[in-house]
């Protein structure tokens, strides 16, 4: 589908009149649409809930906005734990999905309240370690079927490489140990395919998932209250990428419970779901100024944002549109290199792309960086993680998290470093 920007070029140089570039901005309106389309998806689910995958974009002032459409928050940290209980979540509205857990984020996680999911079947002695032999009375287990997952239009991921979750064998074992340690009602959660582009994906998983908790719960006696399919539920970050329909993906989840866990004499099972990509990542843009250009081997545009402010196209090769505010309608006629000041020569938004004619002092809005943007900054080259602004559904703009200044990046040194030359900017 056409990337459509959100903000114009008039709006972007109002607001670098108090916030310069670059920036993220988030757009209210947006995210309350998706949130209202997500709930109408799944409101065939008695007990459907998202739990909003807190590090794909960890800011309490968008937290908060989801939690008045009665989302929960998927934490696997102690930060992230902290973040939900600030922003008024209690226990219920809290998943716990943690891998290569440290102690203490399970004693937290369980003063909390919140929903332990156990990646690993050895977690259940190292949480009785922690919480000793009172054990929640919910608990949830993350699955990993090994091989690899496959949708009709192939291979999707490859779950019998990854790190996460329990074997079937384990499962069973881990579900008899919780229960003789008096769990009363249980979960199950896999996460087996990441930004996933097929209303077929959650469906499948769910089948999958839905058909092994009837056949544990037969075989063990146990009450299964949720089957928690994740994330994974991709975005379009190229105009030509197909577009996830959220109903489409709601109805095919709701034909495998009608198939699986109805006639298991299961309907009561709530259905929930972790995504961070797809209720995030349209809604936010980053906005950068190109401030130099270089004709050597190839034309480089050189922008102020860097990889330290969106890692994604560095780290994984990542695609996201770009489109230079107010030349919307203007020919493509240039093929550029887009980069940031990073030592580092993977530091390039965009490689070879066409775009139209940039001049000195162009916005560059990258597109569809809303989850997994901001979150995954870091100070590389000394370089300050930037503001997080709101554009609100009345058209204001709220500065949600300031910019770093130098004071931030030094403030982990003791205070002799700086004693005669303290920095203020
Ligand atoms: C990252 C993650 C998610 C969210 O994934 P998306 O691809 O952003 O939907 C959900 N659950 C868990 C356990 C995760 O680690």
């Amino acid at each position: 589908m056409e990337k459509k920007p959100f903000v114009t070029r008039d709006q972007v140089e109002e607001i670098v009149k108090s916030h310069p570039t670059p920036f993220y901005i988030y757009d209210e309106a947006g995210i309350r649409r998706n949130c209202e389309a997500v709930r109408k998806a799944f409101s065939w689910n008695k007990g459907y809930r998202e739990y909003f995958a807190v590090k794909a974009t960890p800011n309490p002032y968008i937290m908060k906005i989801l939690g008045e459409y009665d989302i929960g928050y998927d934490c696997s940290s102690e930060a992230e734990l902290v973040l939900s209980d600030a922003v008024g979540a209690d226990g219920s509205h809290m998943m716990f999905s943690s891998n290569d857990t440290p102690a203490c984020e399970y004693a937290l996680a369980n003063k909390l309240g919140a929903i332990i999911n156990l990646d690993d079947i050895t977690h259940i002695s190292f949480l009785e370690g922690i919480i000793g032999k009172d054990f929640p009375e919910i608990m949830s287990c993350r699955y990993n079927p090994g091989g690899v997952f496959t949708l009709s239009n192939g291979i999707m991921d490859n779950p019998g490489d990854a790190k996460y979750g329990m074997t079937r064998m384990q499962l069973f074992e881990a579900y008899r140990q919780l229960r003789d340690h008096g769990v009363r009602k249980f979960g199950i959660h896999a996460f087996l395919a990441s930004n996933t582009l097929s209303n077929e994906y959650y469906p499948k998983l769910a089948g999958q998932l839905f058909e092994l908790v009837a056949e544990i719960r037969e075989k063990l006696g146990i009450e299964f209250a949720f089957v928690n399919l994740s994330g994974g539920v991709g975005v379009d970050y190229k105009p030509e990428d197909p577009c996830n329909d959220i109903a489409a993906i709601g109805e095919g989840v709701r034909k495998e419970f009608e198939r699986v866990l109805v006639p298991a004499g299961m309907g009561d099972v709530a259905v929930y779901t972790e995504m961070g990509r797809f209720m995030l990542a349209p809604y936010g843009a980053l906005v950068t100024k190109a401030i130099h250009e270089k004709h050597i081997y190839k034309e480089y545009i050189g922008v102020d944002a860097c990889a330290a402010n969106l890692m994604r196209p560095a780290m994984y090769g990542a695609y996201h549109h770009i489109t230079v505010l107010g030349k919307e309608k203007a020919k493509n006629e240039c093929v550029y290199d887009v980069t940031g000041s990073l030592c580092e020569n993977n530091d390039k938004f965009a490689v070879d792309r066409q775009l139209p004619k940039i001049e000195m002092g162009d916005y560059l809005y990258i597109h569809d960086t809303g989850a997994h943007g901001y979150s995954l900054c870091y100070n590389y080259n000394g370089r300050l993680k930037s503001a997080e602004l709101l554009l609100g559904e009345d058209g204001r703009i709220s500065e949600i998290r300031r910019a770093e200044t130098l004071n931030d990046y030094f403030a982990t040194f003791d205070g002799t470093v700086f004693a005669d030359k303290l920095i203020s900017k």
